[in-house]
């Protein structure tokens, strides 16, 4: 069985660009990059990655905040909370 590994811009049949292996506990791994053959679209595919990094990093940090919010908030709502 071949894998097949489409690149998710051009759908062209993807690379081997790096391959290594790797002991984990018992267990030799093999590790292989995929790359598109079309350096452009490589290195488009590269730009996008690096900015939804960006952009998780953004949404994390910014959950934290929310969370940090949420908590204190609630301390608030907590003692303003009043029975009828
Ligand atoms: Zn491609």
């Amino acid at each position: 069985m071949t894998q097949s590994n489409p690149c998710i811009r051009c759908g062209k049949e993807r690379i081997i660009a790096k391959s290594w292996k790797e002991q984990v506990g018992k267990s030799l791994l093999t590790y292989t990059t995929n790359i598109c053959p079309d350096p452009a679209c490589q290195k488009l595919i590269d730009r996008e990655l690096k900015n939804r990094n960006d952009h998780l990093d953004a949404i994390h940090a910014s959950s934290l905040l929310r969370k940090e919010e949420n908590k204190r908030n609630r301390r608030k709502s907590q003692s303003t909370t009043q029975f009828p």
